[in-house]
């Protein structure tokens, strides 16, 4: 297949999952995770994307543990090629035990344990020194953490917000205006649509 040139970047709580992760405690972890609806039509849409070459990451302050077990309870890891989020580990003693992704001090719109525009530009650097052709970026998500990563993104670029949650009306808001083209959705297949004509061009 030919080198992927598009970028599909995912938010998960609230964008993938129809719920938030934070809520959940040790109690039949694994069973709870897999029971949590996806935004319908939002596993449809990942694997189209896939078969239409995209490349597909998710940058998310949930952690491994959950999103990874989520993933594969829908056959949805394989797909992915990259998951950012908080390390978590379900230790012996029943506890789910989840370390910060990083700690940093250099990004106001960000919380101190993610950044979620440093790591979309670090993926991007990385992916082009080795030889990547990735030349487009789409970002989907809903929430406060995904502003920054939203004004990183250029003029090629497009940022979907869900409609009805705090990224859409921060993108209104926000006096700096990203560069990208603003698409709100209510659903995956309208996000379908958009990243199909993508494809195309
Ligand atoms: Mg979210
Ligand atoms: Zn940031």
């Amino acid at each position: 297949m030919a080198k992927k040139t598009l970028l599909a970047a995912f938010d998960f709580d609230h964008t993938i999952i129809d719920d938030n992760s934070d809520l959940i405690a040790q109690v039949e972890l694994a069973r709870t995770i897999e029971a949590i609806p996806e935004v319908t039509g939002m596993s449809f849409l990942l694997q189209r994307l896939y078969d239409l070459n995209w490349e597909i990451i998710i940058i998310s302050d949930s952690n491994s543990y959950f999103i990874k077990r989520w993933l594969e309870s829908r056959g949805l890891a394989g797909i992915v090629a990259k998951v950012y989020t908080n390390p978590g580990e379900f230790t012996e003693d029943g506890r789910l035990k989840i370390r910060k992704y990083h700690v940093q001090n250099w990004c106001k719109l960000s919380t101190r344990n993610l950044c979620k525009g440093h790591v979309l530009e670090t993926h991007l650097a990385t992916a082009r020194k080795a030889g990547s052709a990735l030349r487009r970026v789409a970002y989907v998500g809903d929430g406060r953490n995904d502003l920054c990563p939203a004004l990183k993104l250029t003029r090629d670029d497009f940022v979907l917000p869900r409609v009805g949650y705090p990224l859409n009306q921060l993108l209104e808001d926000h006096q700096r205006r990203p560069r990208a083209t603003i698409v709100p959705w209510t659903s995956p297949e309208q996000i379908l649509r958009v990243l199909e004509g993508i494809s195309q061009t």
